[in-house]
């Protein structure tokens, strides 16, 4: 048995509403899921583009840094699990890696 957020009553923790005031109990999964992952895609890509970032700034490598920070979260927007968050994930990646790259210089 859990209490009732809203009424303080009992309800059952597998009952979806309060049977006394009927809100509801469980936010629906898919919604905080979708949020939870649209969250962490445009982390991962941020955080991405700024690795991709640092090791051209600090490594000395003389590829074109943008060719390689646009196929590299590619490659990485192409991997996620979600596939209506890969844009997301490929957006994030490459405006982070072009600002860490603008501030260092790096065309
Ligand atoms: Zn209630």
């Amino acid at each position: 048995m859990i209490k009732c957020k809203e009424c303080g009553g009992e309800v059952s923790s597998k009952a979806d509403a309060c049977p006394k005031c009927g809100v509801r109990l469980k936010a629906k999964p898919s919604g905080c899921i979708v949020g939870f992952f649209k969250l962490i895609g445009g982390i991962v890509g941020t955080i991405i583009g700024l690795m991709v970032a640092i090791s051209f700034l600090s490594g000395g490598d003389k590829r074109d840094p943008l060719q390689e920070l646009e196929s590299r979260c590619r490659a990485l927007s192409d991997s996620y699990s979600i596939e209506s968050e890969k844009p997301t994930v490929y957006s994030s990646c490459v405006s982070s890696g072009k600002a860490a790259l603008k501030s260092r210089g790096v065309n």
